[in-house]
């Protein structure tokens, strides 16, 4: 008789597990707390870094028998770097830096794709269920503290394909913003790497600086946003559980992109109860050097302002004209040099803080930080007449999928 699987979590890390095993003969239950895969989101855009690893990340999906046909994607290879002082250069590499793909419920966003992957290989998922943890073998239940926070309006606009990444800590206090357009929808995302009051005063002033610098024509459809949870346990594997995704502390401390990672993960788990590597040391050895350098390069920025941004924006632009591939920066930011890992010991130190979670791991978990002095500004006139607008669209029936309580 197959043994039977019970995975906490349909996302992607879960549905990744899921699909692998059902594969091969076993027979695997996926629960998820939300009526959907996908619910935790609502349409908003992220991208697939192709920068952690020298192999494509598709192509890395395909040798694990993944098929990245079944969501939609849009592979860059040029985006816009917009400078703290507003200027605008170009990154560009051959081939896809990242691919777009959509976060939700509707048939072509990833998490339906891992759900049709997970479904065709015959995995039962249970939905809006409440299912005790200890009775599972793999966790991939997704964040549960919140470390950071991204907050986004999505809307029309008859702007062409485009992605601008913005290094501003004004209006992404300690991280950055980012404008993604895809098909005449657009998304303009702040992230917030210091927790703030009103969260809302961040994204009008963000979007009123995108308005100003880029022809949108934006009709607003709705606003939507995100935790982020980051925490490096001391163990992967715990009271025989496997933990993965961002449940496991996999996360990109530096700048959020755990996708790449929740999937990685979510294959070597069923790999491990395949007896085919040993989940603990797969992770130790593929995935940690880089949570942990995202987390010294975290550390960094935390001490840095626009001043410091501006030099990092600067060198990447001479990087890539020495190099001629604008995407080396980004491999080289996420390599665990000598000079990296020798800070390990005081970014363990100085920016973590450890926690004995409800299910007994230890974490070092990244707490949110407290506001700067400089985050109280008074919002520009644009800033407040895209407040107003945004009123306006939620009085329409514009939905807010993410607010303050959710923090
Ligand atoms: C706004 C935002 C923008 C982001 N942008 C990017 C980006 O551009 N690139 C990138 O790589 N990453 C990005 N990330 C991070 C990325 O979304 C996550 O790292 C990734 O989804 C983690 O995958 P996962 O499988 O761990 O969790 P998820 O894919 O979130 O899946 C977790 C699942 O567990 C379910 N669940 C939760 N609690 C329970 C429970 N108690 N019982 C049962 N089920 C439960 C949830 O409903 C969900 O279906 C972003 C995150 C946010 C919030």
């Amino acid at each position: 008789m197959s043994e039977r699987i019970d995975i906490l979590g349909a996302g992607l890390s879960g549905l990744a597990s899921a699909t692998i095993l059902a594969r091969e003969g076993k027979e695997v239950h996926v629960h998820d707390i939300r009526a959907d895969s996908g619910a935790r989101f609502d349409g908003d855009f992220q991208g697939i870094e192709n920068w952690t690893s020298e192999i494509d990340f598709f192509d890395e999906m395909r040798s694990w028998g993944l098929d990245p046909d079944e969501f939609k994607s849009n592979g860059f290879g040029i985006i816009d770097l917009i400078h703290p002082d507003d200027t605008i250069t170009q990154p560009i590499t051959d081939g896809y830096a990242f691919r777009v793909i959509e976060r939700g419920t509707d048939p072509h966003c990833i998490d339906q794709g891992f759900k049709r992957m997970a479904l065709a290989a015959g995995v039962n998922i249970h939905y809006n269920v409440k299912k005790d943890p200890n009775e599972c073998q793999i966790i991939a239940a997704g964040p549960k503290d919140s470390s950071a926070i991204a907050f986004g309006e999505i809307f029309h606009t008859d702007h062409p394909n485009h992605v601008a990444f913005q290094l501003n800590d004004k209006l992404a206090p300690g991280a950055y913003s980012y404008l993604i357009i895809i098909d005449g929808i657009g998304l303009i995302c702040t992230c917030l790497w210091r927790q703030q009051k009103k969260s809302g005063r961040y994204l009008n002033e963000t979007i009123a600086w995108y308005d100003e610098h880029y022809e949108l024509n934006r009709q607003p459809i709705k606003r939507v946003g995100g935790k982020g949870d980051f925490a490096i346990p001391n163990k992967y594997v715990h009271e025989g559980k496997i933990y993965v995704g961002e449940a496991g502390g996999l996360q990109d401390f530096m700048w959020g992109f755990g996708m790449r990672y929740a999937i990685t993960s979510g294959v070597y788990a069923a790999k491990s109860i395949l007896g085919k590597c040993d989940y603990e040391t797969e992770i130790r050895k593929q995935l940690l050097p880089l949570v942990k350098t995202s987390a010294i390069n975290r550390f960094l920025m935390n001490r840095l302002g626009d001043r410091a941004f501006k030099q990092i924006a600067n060198h990447w632009m001479r990087n890539q004209k020495k190099t001629g591939d604008g995407l080396t920066f980004m491999k080289w930011v996420y390599q665990p040099g000598i000079f990296r890992r020798a800070l390990w010991p005081i970014v363990k130190l100085g920016m973590l803080r450890k926690k004995t979670l409800t299910d007994g791991r230890t974490v070092h978990r990244m707490p949110f930080r407290k506001p700067l002095v400089r985050d109280v500004w008074e919002p520009s006139e644009g800033a407040n007449a895209i407040g107003e607008q945004w009123k306006n669209t939620r009085k329409r029936g514009g939905n807010l999928s993410f607010g303050e309580s959710d923090m």
